[in-house]
């Protein structure tokens, strides 16, 4: 049987796949099992950050599988307190929680920010404000913090204390929390809407949001799952908008391709979660945080990140030229481009069958290229994309 068949006879059908089997990947090449190569605009869904089977990544990571690979969280190993302790350091966080993906490392939140309440002023203060359009999650709690209705769907009943603001409207927003008074404990939002369409917030918006919180003690929760770990050009996109929110959750990125996720947290609530409170069998794996050394040794680096900023301005300049190009959102490597005259999905379709790997967010095309891409490589991405607009 081959493999594509045998996939669909034995996994559960809950994802749209494109009928081409990957087999091997080489920095921005990615190779299918009849040997048609594909240049990478995608990175998984952002995961790659250093492209595929990094030479560095890939040998820390199978010499810490060779050294040992797992410990339960009863003990203590260094390669996971070394990047926990560069990350935090880095981000200027005080503590972190170590989750294996991005909806996990939002529970963590979650729940960090509902304790930190009940701690504080005792029950009654646990609703959440996210945005319209966000996502969070596929967990039930973090599909309920999603705010697009289109998630609240068969899986009834859904978990409670969630309130949805208007992305972008400041007055709706400072209405809701006078309208939620003394029981809302948290704001949680993207800076950048990334399954939501590459929208990004405004300014102002995400000012005040830091102003009215922090004069309610609010906590603010920032997901960065998928905008963090260098891909808009700043190692957080938060720091764009000059805000340090108490709470910033990663996974992505973050390891190069191999799950993680982590709940940062400030001094004010790093001390919350206690012993017994949240917990992880998987959660601060030693190969993943292996992996995840030799993204941040490499992220977090001002050239580096400069670079990913310069690469971003050259794709969005280029697309702008573009036929049926309408428009282009996104910060640094994270590009949404509105199209007219051509679906999505089907532009997406067209650039598989032609040796480029693009994703979509929602009407959008997305790109989220691996961030070690060379302008050789984006040069021959967008030659495909642009043959693949014109007709
Ligand atoms: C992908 C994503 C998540 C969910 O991450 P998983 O690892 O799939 O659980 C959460 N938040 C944002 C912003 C994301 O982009």
């Amino acid at each position: 049987m081959n493999t594509i068949d045998k996939f669909n006879e034995h996994i559960m059908p809950t994802y749209g796949r494109f009928d081409v089997v990957l087999k091997k990947g080489e920095s921005t090449t990615a190779t299918d099992e009849n040997g048609n190569e594909y240049v990478d605009f995608g990175s998984g869904i952002g995961t790659n950050s250093l492209g595929f089977c990094d030479e560095e990544w890939a040998d820390a990571v199978s010499q810490q599988a060779h050294t040992l690979q797992h410990t339960s969280n009863y003990y203590y190993t260094k390669v996971s307190a070394d990047f926990a302790d560069k990350l935090t350091n880095g981000c200027g966080y005080s503590k972190l929680f170590f989750a294996n993906s991005g909806a996990e490392a939002n529970e963590c939140a979650i729940k960090l920010a509902r304790k930190y309440s009940f701690d504080k002023y005792g029950k009654g203060r646990h609703n959440i404000i996210t945005l319209v359009n966000s996502f969070h999650g596929r967990t039930l709690l973090t599909l309920t913090a999603t705010g697009q209705e289109v998630f609240h769907n068969y899986f009834f009943p859904f978990a409670g204390g969630f309130i949805y603001a208007p992305a972008n409207d400041t007055a709706a927003f400072i209405k809701l929390l006078e309208e939620y008074k003394d029981t809302v404990c948290a704001v949680m939002f993207e800076c950048i809407q990334g399954e939501g369409g590459v929208i990004p917030l405004n300014y102002d918006y995400v000012s005040t949001i830091a102003k009215e919180c922090a004069k309610r003690d609010i906590l603010t929760i920032c997901d960065e799952v998928q905008t963090g770990v260098g891909r808009t050009g700043k190692f957080l996109a938060s720091e764009h908008y000059g805000i340090k929110p108490n709470i910033t959750t990663l996974a992505k990125g973050l390891a190069g391709g191999i799950p993680i996720g982590v709940c940062m947290a400030d001094e004010i609530c790093c001390d919350v979660l206690t012993k017994g409170m949240h917990g992880s069998t998987f959660g601060g794996n030693p190969v993943c945080c292996a992996g995840g050394n030799v993204v941040l040794n490499r992220v977090m680096n001002a050239e580096f990140l400069d670079e990913v900023t310069r690469k971003g301005e050259y794709i969005k300049t280029e697309l702008l030229k573009m036929e049926k190009v309408k428009s282009v959102s996104g910060l640094g490597m994270m590009i949404g481009i509105e199209l007219d005259g051509i679906e999505a999905a089907s532009l997406c379709k067209k650039c598989l069958d032609n040796g480029l790997l693009v994703l979509t967010a929602k009407e959008k095309l997305r790109l989220l290229p691996p961030l070690t891409i060379t302008y050789e490589q984006i040069d021959k991405g967008l030659e495909i994309l642009c043959s693949c607009l014109k007709n």
